[in-house]
Protein backbone atom coordinates (compact mmCIF):
# COMPACT_ATOMS: atom_id res chain seq x y z
CA UNK A 1 0.00 0.00 0.00
CA UNK A 2 1.55 3.46 -0.74
CA UNK A 3 1.47 6.00 1.66
CA UNK A 4 1.08 9.76 0.46
CA UNK A 5 1.61 12.80 3.39
CA UNK A 6 0.01 15.93 1.87
CA UNK A 7 1.28 18.54 3.98
CA UNK A 8 -1.07 21.10 4.34
CA UNK A 9 -5.07 21.72 4.97
CA UNK A 10 -6.03 24.96 3.01
CA UNK A 11 -7.91 24.65 -0.11
CA UNK A 12 -4.68 23.63 -2.18
CA UNK A 13 -3.81 20.65 0.28
CA UNK A 14 -7.29 19.59 0.79
CA UNK A 15 -8.32 19.51 -2.71
CA UNK A 16 -4.55 17.78 -3.79
CA UNK A 17 -5.47 15.18 -0.70
CA UNK A 18 -8.93 14.29 -2.23
CA UNK A 19 -7.50 14.30 -5.91
CA UNK A 20 -5.18 10.87 -4.71
CA UNK A 21 -8.07 9.53 -2.90
CA UNK A 22 -9.36 9.20 -6.23
CA UNK A 23 -6.58 8.23 -8.41
CA UNK A 24 -5.19 6.19 -6.21
CA UNK A 25 -8.01 4.56 -4.16
CA UNK A 26 -5.51 2.00 -2.62
CA UNK A 27 -2.97 4.73 -1.39
CA UNK A 28 -3.44 5.69 2.88
CA UNK A 29 -3.43 9.66 2.10
CA UNK A 30 -3.07 11.52 5.29
CA UNK A 31 -3.31 15.32 5.69
CA UNK A 32 -0.44 16.89 8.02
CA UNK A 33 -0.88 20.39 8.75
CA UNK A 34 -0.42 23.02 11.72
CA UNK A 35 -3.30 25.52 10.95
CA UNK A 36 -6.99 24.07 10.01
CA UNK A 37 -9.70 26.04 8.38
CA UNK A 38 -9.95 29.60 10.24
CA UNK A 39 -6.54 29.79 11.42
CA UNK A 40 -5.84 29.18 7.22
CA UNK A 41 -4.84 31.59 4.40
CA UNK A 42 -7.31 29.92 2.58
CA UNK A 43 -10.39 30.90 5.24
CA UNK A 44 -10.69 34.58 4.29
CA UNK A 45 -10.26 34.31 0.83
CA UNK A 46 -12.43 36.14 -1.52
CA UNK A 47 -12.66 33.28 -3.36
CA UNK A 48 -13.08 35.05 -6.79
CA UNK A 49 -12.15 33.07 -9.67
CA UNK A 50 -10.08 35.06 -11.77
CA UNK A 51 -6.56 33.63 -13.28
CA UNK A 52 -4.12 35.88 -13.49
CA UNK A 53 -3.22 34.97 -17.51
CA UNK A 54 -0.33 34.30 -18.24
CA UNK A 55 1.37 35.26 -14.96
CA UNK A 56 -0.06 32.15 -12.95
CA UNK A 57 1.77 29.87 -16.13
CA UNK A 58 5.42 30.87 -14.79
CA UNK A 59 7.51 26.98 -14.93
CA UNK A 60 5.05 25.77 -17.13
CA UNK A 61 3.99 25.10 -20.06
CA UNK A 62 0.71 27.92 -20.93
CA UNK A 63 -1.05 25.51 -22.41
CA UNK A 64 -1.10 23.16 -19.55
CA UNK A 65 -1.38 26.07 -16.84
CA UNK A 66 -4.75 26.99 -19.47
CA UNK A 67 -5.95 23.06 -18.85
CA UNK A 68 -6.07 23.83 -15.34
CA UNK A 69 -7.98 26.76 -15.63
CA UNK A 70 -10.22 24.95 -17.85
CA UNK A 71 -10.60 21.91 -15.25
CA UNK A 72 -10.68 24.27 -12.64
CA UNK A 73 -13.80 26.03 -13.78
CA UNK A 74 -15.52 22.94 -15.04
CA UNK A 75 -15.06 21.57 -11.34
CA UNK A 76 -16.04 24.59 -9.94
CA UNK A 77 -19.20 25.34 -12.00
CA UNK A 78 -19.94 22.00 -11.63
CA UNK A 79 -20.40 22.24 -7.67
CA UNK A 80 -22.03 25.75 -8.37
CA UNK A 81 -24.91 24.13 -10.65
CA UNK A 82 -24.86 20.96 -8.05
CA UNK A 83 -28.01 20.33 -5.42
CA UNK A 84 -24.48 20.40 -3.10
CA UNK A 85 -23.78 23.90 -4.01
CA UNK A 86 -24.97 25.39 -0.24
CA UNK A 87 -22.84 22.91 1.30
CA UNK A 88 -19.67 23.25 -1.00
CA UNK A 89 -19.87 26.97 -1.44
CA UNK A 90 -19.85 27.89 -5.25
CA UNK A 91 -21.90 30.66 -6.52
CA UNK A 92 -21.67 32.05 -10.04
CA UNK A 93 -22.27 35.72 -9.32
CA UNK A 94 -22.43 38.76 -12.37
CA UNK A 95 -20.24 42.12 -12.06
CA UNK A 96 -17.68 43.97 -13.32
CA UNK A 97 -14.10 44.15 -13.64
CA UNK A 98 -12.07 47.89 -14.06
CA UNK A 99 -9.21 49.30 -15.24
CA UNK A 100 -7.65 52.51 -16.79
CA UNK A 101 -6.02 50.61 -19.52
CA UNK A 102 -7.35 47.99 -21.67
CA UNK A 103 -6.65 44.21 -20.28
CA UNK A 104 -8.22 42.27 -23.33
CA UNK A 105 -5.49 39.26 -23.61
CA UNK A 106 -5.52 38.78 -19.66
CA UNK A 107 -9.16 37.95 -19.87
CA UNK A 108 -9.07 35.61 -23.25
CA UNK A 109 -9.37 32.24 -21.75
CA UNK A 110 -11.81 33.21 -18.86
CA UNK A 111 -13.79 34.70 -21.92
CA UNK A 112 -13.92 31.14 -23.09
CA UNK A 113 -14.81 30.19 -19.87
CA UNK A 114 -17.74 32.54 -18.96
CA UNK A 115 -20.08 32.61 -21.46
CA UNK A 116 -21.06 36.52 -21.06
CA UNK A 117 -17.92 38.52 -20.86
CA UNK A 118 -18.19 41.54 -22.82
CA UNK A 119 -16.81 45.02 -22.80
CA UNK A 120 -18.77 47.50 -20.91
CA UNK A 121 -19.03 51.38 -22.26
CA UNK A 122 -17.70 54.51 -21.20
CA UNK A 123 -21.52 55.97 -21.07
CA UNK A 124 -22.77 52.91 -18.80
CA UNK A 125 -19.86 53.46 -16.21
CA UNK A 126 -20.49 57.47 -15.87
CA UNK A 127 -24.07 56.10 -15.21
CA UNK A 128 -23.02 53.86 -12.70
CA UNK A 129 -20.33 57.27 -11.58
CA UNK A 130 -17.24 54.82 -12.14
CA UNK A 131 -16.12 56.96 -14.82
CA UNK A 132 -12.68 57.00 -13.21
CA UNK A 133 -12.39 53.32 -15.01
CA UNK A 134 -12.29 53.39 -19.00
CA UNK A 135 -11.82 49.72 -19.85
CA UNK A 136 -14.42 47.58 -18.25
CA UNK A 137 -15.80 44.44 -18.67
CA UNK A 138 -18.85 41.94 -17.06
CA UNK A 139 -19.19 39.04 -16.90
CA UNK A 140 -20.76 35.95 -14.15
CA UNK A 141 -17.88 34.20 -12.77
CA UNK A 142 -17.35 31.33 -9.30
CA UNK A 143 -17.06 32.67 -5.82
CA UNK A 144 -15.90 30.27 -3.71
CA UNK A 145 -17.13 30.48 -0.09
CA UNK A 146 -14.04 29.09 1.33
CA UNK A 147 -15.12 28.66 4.72
CA UNK A 148 -17.86 26.03 3.42
CA UNK A 149 -15.53 24.38 0.88
CA UNK A 150 -12.81 23.48 3.46
CA UNK A 151 -15.24 21.91 5.75
CA UNK A 152 -17.07 20.30 2.99
CA UNK A 153 -13.79 18.97 1.79
CA UNK A 154 -12.43 17.67 5.28
CA UNK A 155 -15.61 15.43 5.84
CA UNK A 156 -15.00 14.10 2.14
CA UNK A 157 -11.47 13.34 2.88
CA UNK A 158 -12.30 12.00 5.86
CA UNK A 159 -15.36 10.23 5.25
CA UNK A 160 -13.58 8.47 2.62
CA UNK A 161 -10.89 6.97 4.97
CA UNK A 162 -8.31 10.45 4.77
CA UNK A 163 -5.99 10.26 8.18
CA UNK A 164 -4.98 13.71 9.74
CA UNK A 165 -2.15 14.93 11.68
CA UNK A 166 -1.97 18.16 13.40
CA UNK A 167 1.83 18.88 13.74
CA UNK A 168 4.44 21.40 12.48
CA UNK A 169 7.16 19.63 9.49
CA UNK A 170 10.17 20.73 10.33
CA UNK A 171 11.97 18.86 7.61
CA UNK A 172 10.59 16.70 4.90
CA UNK A 173 13.02 14.06 5.99
CA UNK A 174 11.29 13.60 9.10
CA UNK A 175 8.35 12.03 6.45
CA UNK A 176 10.81 9.44 4.85
CA UNK A 177 10.19 6.94 7.19
CA UNK A 178 6.59 7.01 7.35
CA UNK A 179 5.52 7.66 3.67
CA UNK A 180 6.62 7.03 -0.26
CA UNK A 181 5.27 10.39 -1.30
CA UNK A 182 5.18 13.50 0.25
CA UNK A 183 2.96 16.45 -1.42
CA UNK A 184 3.99 19.25 -0.26
CA UNK A 185 1.11 21.87 -0.36
CA UNK A 186 2.60 24.36 2.85
CA UNK A 187 1.62 27.49 0.64
CA UNK A 188 4.10 30.42 1.07
CA UNK A 189 6.08 28.82 4.40
CA UNK A 190 8.03 27.24 2.04
CA UNK A 191 10.29 29.37 2.25
CA UNK A 192 10.41 27.75 5.54
CA UNK A 193 10.35 24.95 5.22
CA UNK A 194 12.39 24.05 2.21
CA UNK A 195 14.47 27.61 2.08
CA UNK A 196 12.21 28.19 -1.46
CA UNK A 197 12.72 31.64 -2.40
CA UNK A 198 10.20 31.36 -5.17
CA UNK A 199 7.70 31.66 -2.92
CA UNK A 200 6.97 34.44 -0.92
CA UNK A 201 4.23 36.03 1.92
CA UNK A 202 1.84 38.77 -0.23
CA UNK A 203 0.03 40.33 2.77
CA UNK A 204 -3.67 41.04 1.74
CA UNK A 205 -6.07 42.98 4.21
CA UNK A 206 -9.99 42.51 3.38
CA UNK A 207 -13.07 43.50 5.56
CA UNK A 208 -15.88 41.84 5.95
CA UNK A 209 -19.19 43.76 6.41
CA UNK A 210 -22.60 42.53 6.49
CA UNK A 211 -24.42 44.44 3.21
CA UNK A 212 -26.59 41.50 1.79
CA UNK A 213 -28.17 44.02 -0.61
CA UNK A 214 -24.34 43.95 -2.62
CA UNK A 215 -25.09 41.08 -4.92
CA UNK A 216 -22.92 41.58 -7.41
CA UNK A 217 -18.88 41.94 -7.48
CA UNK A 218 -16.89 44.77 -8.45
CA UNK A 219 -12.57 44.17 -8.96
CA UNK A 220 -11.30 47.93 -9.56
CA UNK A 221 -7.30 48.39 -10.74
CA UNK A 222 -5.78 49.50 -7.48
CA UNK A 223 -7.34 46.57 -5.70
CA UNK A 224 -10.74 48.07 -4.79
CA UNK A 225 -12.93 44.94 -4.52
CA UNK A 226 -16.58 44.14 -3.20
CA UNK A 227 -17.00 40.04 -3.45
CA UNK A 228 -20.40 38.78 -2.10
CA UNK A 229 -20.67 36.07 -0.05
CA UNK A 230 -24.34 34.47 1.37
CA UNK A 231 -24.03 36.41 4.80
CA UNK A 232 -21.55 38.92 4.06
CA UNK A 233 -19.60 41.54 2.09
CA UNK A 234 -15.95 41.03 1.39
CA UNK A 235 -14.06 44.70 0.95
CA UNK A 236 -10.92 44.97 -0.38
CA UNK A 237 -7.93 45.16 -0.01
CA UNK A 238 -4.13 45.76 -0.17
CA UNK A 239 -1.61 43.71 -1.41
CA UNK A 240 1.87 43.63 0.53
CA UNK A 241 4.39 41.85 -1.24
CA UNK A 242 7.39 40.19 0.33
CA UNK A 243 5.38 40.97 4.01
CA UNK A 244 4.56 38.07 5.81
CA UNK A 245 3.30 39.95 9.31
CA UNK A 246 0.31 39.58 10.62
CA UNK A 247 0.41 42.83 12.03
CA UNK A 248 -3.12 44.49 12.39
CA UNK A 249 -3.51 47.94 11.39
CA UNK A 250 -6.72 50.42 11.98
CA UNK A 251 -5.64 52.69 9.34
CA UNK A 252 -5.97 50.41 6.72
CA UNK A 253 -8.98 49.23 7.39
CA UNK A 254 -10.06 52.72 7.39
CA UNK A 255 -8.62 53.17 4.52
CA UNK A 256 -9.99 50.33 2.67
CA UNK A 257 -13.28 51.12 3.61
CA UNK A 258 -13.37 54.80 2.94
CA UNK A 259 -11.98 53.81 -1.12
CA UNK A 260 -15.47 51.53 -1.24
CA UNK A 261 -17.94 53.97 0.30
CA UNK A 262 -16.51 56.52 -2.46
CA UNK A 263 -17.35 54.62 -5.18
CA UNK A 264 -20.18 52.43 -3.93
CA UNK A 265 -22.19 54.49 -1.63
CA UNK A 266 -25.17 52.14 -1.12
CA UNK A 267 -22.54 50.49 1.39
CA UNK A 268 -22.86 53.40 3.77
CA UNK A 269 -24.41 51.45 7.08
CA UNK A 270 -25.75 52.86 9.93
CA UNK A 271 -23.96 55.57 11.54
CA UNK A 272 -20.99 55.48 13.91
CA UNK A 273 -17.63 56.20 14.12
CA UNK A 274 -16.04 58.09 10.96
CA UNK A 275 -17.09 55.91 8.44
CA UNK A 276 -20.49 55.71 9.07
CA UNK A 277 -20.56 51.75 9.81
CA UNK A 278 -22.00 50.34 12.43
CA UNK A 279 -20.18 48.16 14.25
CA UNK A 280 -22.21 45.22 14.65
CA UNK A 281 -22.33 45.05 10.69
CA UNK A 282 -18.88 44.21 10.32
CA UNK A 283 -18.16 40.22 10.97
CA UNK A 284 -14.57 40.37 11.03
CA UNK A 285 -13.36 44.56 11.23
CA UNK A 286 -9.89 43.35 10.34
CA UNK A 287 -8.47 39.96 8.78
CA UNK A 288 -4.65 40.05 7.41
CA UNK A 289 -3.38 37.08 5.96
CA UNK A 290 -0.89 35.93 3.87
CA UNK A 291 -1.17 34.81 0.24
CA UNK A 292 1.45 33.94 -1.81
CA UNK A 293 2.71 33.74 -5.24
CA UNK A 294 4.09 30.17 -6.12
CA UNK A 295 6.19 30.13 -9.36
CA UNK A 296 6.99 26.28 -9.81
CA UNK A 297 5.25 23.02 -9.56
CA UNK A 298 8.14 20.14 -9.25
CA UNK A 299 8.56 16.95 -8.92
CA UNK A 300 11.58 15.36 -7.13
CA UNK A 301 13.01 11.95 -6.18
C1 LIG B 1 -6.96 38.68 1.81
C2 LIG B 1 -6.84 37.62 0.75
C3 LIG B 1 -7.82 37.50 -0.24
C4 LIG B 1 -7.71 36.53 -1.23
N1 LIG B 1 -8.68 36.43 -2.19
C5 LIG B 1 -8.56 35.50 -3.17
C6 LIG B 1 -9.55 35.39 -4.19
O1 LIG B 1 -10.53 36.15 -4.22
N2 LIG B 1 -9.39 34.44 -5.15
C7 LIG B 1 -8.30 33.59 -5.14
O2 LIG B 1 -8.19 32.74 -6.04
N3 LIG B 1 -7.35 33.68 -4.18
C8 LIG B 1 -7.46 34.61 -3.20
N4 LIG B 1 -6.50 34.69 -2.24
C9 LIG B 1 -5.36 33.78 -2.30
C10 LIG B 1 -5.76 32.45 -1.65
O3 LIG B 1 -6.27 32.69 -0.36
C11 LIG B 1 -4.53 31.55 -1.53
O4 LIG B 1 -3.90 31.43 -2.78
C12 LIG B 1 -4.93 30.18 -1.05
O5 LIG B 1 -5.72 30.25 0.12
C13 LIG B 1 -3.68 29.37 -0.79
O6 LIG B 1 -4.11 28.13 -0.26
P1 LIG B 1 -3.05 27.14 0.29
O7 LIG B 1 -3.76 25.88 0.60
O8 LIG B 1 -1.89 27.10 -0.62
O9 LIG B 1 -2.47 27.83 1.62
P2 LIG B 1 -3.05 28.01 3.10
O10 LIG B 1 -4.51 28.21 3.13
O11 LIG B 1 -2.16 29.06 3.72
O12 LIG B 1 -2.71 26.63 3.79
C14 LIG B 1 -1.38 26.26 4.08
C15 LIG B 1 -1.44 25.03 4.96
O13 LIG B 1 -0.11 24.51 5.09
C16 LIG B 1 0.14 24.24 6.46
N5 LIG B 1 1.58 24.33 6.69
C17 LIG B 1 2.46 25.20 6.17
N6 LIG B 1 3.71 24.92 6.56
C18 LIG B 1 3.61 23.85 7.38
C19 LIG B 1 4.55 23.09 8.10
N7 LIG B 1 5.86 23.35 8.06
N8 LIG B 1 4.11 22.04 8.84
C20 LIG B 1 2.79 21.74 8.89
N9 LIG B 1 1.84 22.42 8.20
C21 LIG B 1 2.26 23.46 7.46
C22 LIG B 1 -0.66 25.27 7.22
O14 LIG B 1 -0.85 24.84 8.55
C23 LIG B 1 -1.95 25.28 6.38
O15 LIG B 1 -2.77 24.22 6.78
C24 LIG B 1 -6.60 35.66 -1.23
C25 LIG B 1 -5.61 35.77 -0.24
C26 LIG B 1 -5.73 36.74 0.74
C27 LIG B 1 -4.66 36.83 1.78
Amino acid sequence: MVRVAVIGAGMVGLCSAINVQKELPEAEVTVIADKFSTDTTSFGAGGFFRPFMPDIAKGVDLKVAEQWVRDSWKYYASLARSDLAKETGQTLVPGMIAYRTPQDQQYDLLKELVGDFHRVDLEHLQKLNLDTYTYAYAFTTIIVQTPKFLDWLMKKFVASGGKVQERTVKSLKELSSSFDIVVNCCGPRAQELLDDKSCFPIKGHIVMVRAPWQKQFFYGEGDIYLIPHDDKLIIGGIKDKDNGSMTKYPYVREHILSRALALFPQLKLESSRSLKIKEDDIFVALIDMRGTMVRYIRVLR
